[in-house]
């Protein structure tokens, strides 16, 4: 299962100067004034292209500077509403490249970044950034998230009293705050393990068998499943946290029946409700489960839908045994299944138990089916497109030409 926290989205408004009267005769006013009708215009690769003649002609020029920069900035500030985080960044770089002494494309670089969980890369971006223009709040609140996300829980509490203090009305942040500290104090006796890869917490009391069992299986999954999915191998740390039943509810608020979760970290239990250790076959699978949406979100981000998410990781953790395609099976006869369209949100998480297991059980047959169907190649262009930002049945349609309501068909044909 995936909780998605808010992450604070830089937004960017930007003025542009005309740069008529600066004195210069080489044409590099003429390339910076179209450039900024461009931009107003929300043409950003013109701007971007009349822009970077000015600043051949004028480098020295500190307007054309600062209109490149925005330029740059415009243009990334467009894909990251789209959430394609990852095609911002080289814009972002150039931003900075061009004006290096402007905190605030490292700003929206640093979000970019923990957008993406590369935490480190954030971290130098947002305290650079600060170095630059001090007690600028959006770098603190960010770099407060930065240190979350890297389980350095005290400083992000520095950031975030810091922010919190000169703006209260930070309601989003307020909420991540309490969360951070409800975690605090359910873990703060916790310790922890590095392996190559993955950094564990876990309670005191854990045999260290269970301990090395837990790091095999990470380390197994790490290869596996960035195998299966065409070579991706998220940057270190990648944090996971161990929990007894009691700690995990505790610290997360989710119900009983949810297994486990990755919110940014991988939490799940270690005991069921009555405190006796899981069986190693069940930890595995939700530590694969968790795992397999790390790589999953470091392909495609934030853009796929609940369905697509949910069944990429049940399909990679284990296999659809023959008395759930049954189950299935019966489900589509009596029609007493989803639409594909209805499993797109988020919102399915807070179904009730019973649906909430349809739901992961006709997510898992989707994408077994197109795995299965149509192979690992297609399966990947498939995430590509939703990073793109496409959405999930126009992806669907571009890679497999099929829509929602054919491949329920198929899949319901499978089960049969
Ligand atoms: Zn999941």
């Amino acid at each position: 299962m995936v909780y998605r926290p808010k992450i604070f989205l830089w937004m960017l408004f930007v003025v542009l100067a005309c740069g008529a009267g600066q004195g210069q005769q080489d044409g590099s006013v003429d390339y910076n004034n179209r450039g900024v009708e461009a931009f107003k215009a929300g043409n950003f690769p013109l701007a971007i292209e009349l822009l970077e003649q000015a600043y051949a002609l004028a480098p020295e020029s500190g307007l054309v500077r600062g209109n490149l920069c925005n330029a740059f900035q415009g243009q990334a500030n467009e894909l990251i509403v789209r959430k394609d985080y990852r095609s911002a960044l080289p814009y972002l770089e150039r931003a900075i490249k061009v004006d290096p002494e402007n905190a605030s494309p490292r700003v929206q670089l640093g979000s970019c970044y923990l957008n993406l969980a590369e935490v480190n890369a954030a971290i130098v971006q947002l305290e650079a950034a600060i170095d630059l223009t001090p007690g600028e709040l959006n770098a603190h609140e960010l770099l407060g998230q930065a240190y979350y996300m890297d389980n350095d829980l005290s400083s992000a509490r520095e950031q975030w009293d810091y922010v919190l203090e000169m703006d209260p009305q930070r309601t989003e942040l307020k909420k991540r705050y309490d969360k951070a500290f409800r975690e605090e104090s359910v873990e703060y006796d916790f310790n922890q393990w590095k392996s190559r890869h993955f950094r564990i917490s876990y309670p005191p009391n854990i045999p260290a068998a269970l301990r090395s069992t837990v790091s095999s299986i990470l380390d197994r999954a790490y290869i596996d499943i960035g195998r299966a999915l065409g070579g991706v191998f998220p940057p270190p740390p990648i944090h996971v946290i161990l929990y007894t039943a009691e700690q995990f509810t505790e610290a997360t608020r989710l119900e009983q029946h949810i297994g486990a979760v990755y919110d940014g970290k991988i939490r799940t239990p270690l005991t069921d409700a009555g405190g006796v250790w899981l069986p190693q076959e069940e930890l595995e699978r939700r530590l694969v489960h968790e795992y397999a949406h790390v790589v999953a979100r470091s392909i495609a981000g934030d853009n796929m839908p609940w369905w697509v998410n949910e069944g990429l990781a049940e399909t990679l953790s284990k296999s659809l045994s023959d008395t759930e395609k049954t189950r299935l099976g019966q489900a589509y006869g009596r029609s007493e299944v989803y639409s594909l369209a209805q499993l797109e949100s988020n919102q399915v998480a807070s179904f009730n138990p019973e649906a909430l297991r349809l739901a992961y059980l006709q997510s898992h047959a989707s994408i077994d089916f197109l795995w299965r169907r149509f192979g690992h190649s297609k399966m990947m262009s498939f995430l590509r497109a939703l990073r793109s930002g496409t959405s999930g049945e126009a992806a669907l349609q571009s890679v497999y030409r099929r829509n929602y309501a054919r491949l329920e068909q198929d899949v319901a044909v499978s089960c049969n």
